[in-house]
């Protein structure tokens, strides 16, 4: 039996981000991690584009736009003090078709309640800044604080800084049984773990454990893969910014753009495609018949009920599976790509999307539920590797601290 007061499942940058943030505040409390996978990173933490956003497209109430923006300072400031690979490009947003040309104007609004510094620029200065790049609008709106960092690198440091602060992380570990009444877990070996207060931080798992406690259930994850290809070195052209589409902000994704990493590749992705299980990065990998079937149930259904823009998303994103339609989706904000400019990778991640099966809706904010003497973190979708740190600080002080 192991006894501790602060039990954290998973080891993502939620998960890792809670505990140092206890550690800071409890120096002597005991903090365990257990993390089902030999190693972290395996999933969204160690998967995503790693960009640093600003925080404009965020209603300035939701959660989302409360820690977003300072996310992404410390974000930025954990980089540089851990000497850890970041580049400060700035973002573009164009209008893929004319009629998007007044979501420019209202991103832009949001980014002065949000307190983001973001401008709007015209065509002229746009073949300027990027000649590569079209808006279907005379304007796009330029955002220069944003960044690109490196999420795998961060994952590390955190762990690094964790450990040699006397927190535990157990890996390879998996929960087979939990007494939430006695504030008690069986792990996969037999041996039961006693905690002070449990937080439920797994990701793509995040709502079939907080069922264990008895928390959530109207919440169910439906996966969405993000592809990406590469921008061959031989195409005619180069991006030096971050080129994005602006998105519909009726569902949670923001259509594919272009990043370029700290090492200098330019990814375009990722995609929302439907994927078939909740690790099914390639090809058939973890598509378990049960759990297929009811994804596919929950497709039906959400295009049925055509809620949140549903259908648009269904209809474009899907097709996107298909290089082809992947390029003309690509043209939109990059107007010269070819086909041939674009390199397949083994570069994949699953969103960790929430659907509320009360409403119906796919869940748009951060989603923090309580339980008994436990904490659920059911949506942590992007911008939470931006967020991670005072998203981490809201987390204890709204629930944890008040369990
Ligand atoms: C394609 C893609 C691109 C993205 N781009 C960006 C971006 O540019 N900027 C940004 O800010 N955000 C981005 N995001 C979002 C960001 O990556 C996630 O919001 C963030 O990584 C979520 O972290 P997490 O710790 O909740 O989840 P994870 O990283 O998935 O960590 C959860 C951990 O829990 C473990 N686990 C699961 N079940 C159990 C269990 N039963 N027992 C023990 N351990 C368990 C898993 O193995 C995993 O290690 C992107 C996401 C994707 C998928």
């Amino acid at each position: 039996m192991t006894s501790t007061d602060f039990l954290i499942i998973g080891a993502g940058i939620v998960g890792l981000s809670i505990a140092r943030e206890l550690k800071i505040r409890n120096a002597r409390a005991s903090i365990l991690i257990l993390e089902k996978e030999e190693q972290p990173g395996k999933h969204s933490s160690g998967r995503n584009s790693g960009v640093l956003h600003s925080g404009i497209y965020y209603p300035p109430e939701t959660l989302k736009a409360k820690v977003c923006r300072q996310g992404a300072i410390e974000m930025a400031d954990y980089h540089v003090r851990n000497n850890l690979p970041l580049d400060r490009r700035g973002k573009i947003l164009v209008a893929t078709r004319p009629e998007d040309a007044p979501q420019v104007e209202m991103l832009s609004q949001r980014a002065r309640l949000n307190g983001v510094e973001a401008e709007i620029i015209d065509a002229h200065e746009l073949k300027k800044m990027e000649p590569a790049v079209r808006s279907a609008s005379d304007q796009a709106l330029f955002v220069p604080s944003t960044a690109v960092g490196s999420p795998k690198e961060v994952l590390q440091t955190l762990i690094k800084e964790i450990l040699s602060a006397g927190i535990t992380l157990r890996c390879g570990v998996s929960i087979d049984q939990v007494i939430p009444k006695r504030a008690k877990l069986i792990i996969n070996d037999g041996e039961t773990i006693e905690y002070g207060h449990c937080i439920n931080a797994s990701g793509l798992h995040a709502d079939k454990v907080a069922h264990l406690f008895n928390v959530g259930e109207h919440y169910t994850l439906l996966p969405f893969k993000g592809i990406y290809w590469k921008l061959s070195q031989k195409a005619p052209f180069s991006v030096d910014r971050l080129i994005y589409p602006v998105p519909d902000l009726r569902v949670p994704f923001l259509g594919i753009h272009t990043t370029t990493t700290t090492n200098g590749v330019t990814y375009l992705g990722p995609t929302a495609v439907p994927a078939f299980g909740r690790e099914n990065y390639y090809g058939f990998d973890d598509v378990k018949p049960r759990e297929f079937a009811n994804i596919i149930r929950l497709l039906i259904r959400q295009f049925v009920s055509g809620q949140d823009g549903f259908r648009r998303l269904a209809w474009q994103e899907g097709r996107r599976y298909y290089k082809p339609w992947f390029v003309e989706a690509a043209r939109k904000i990059l107007p010269k790509l070819k086909s041939k400019d674009l390199l397949p990778t083994m570069k994949v991640g699953i969103r960790a999307q929430m659907l509320d099966l009360k409403s119906d809706a796919l869940i748009n904010d951060f989603l923090v539920e309580s339980g008994p003497r436990s904490t659920h973190i059911l949506n942590a979708i992007s911008p939470a590797w931006t967020s991670a740190f005072p998203f981490a600080r809201y987390v204890c002080n709204h629930y944890i601290e008040k369990g």
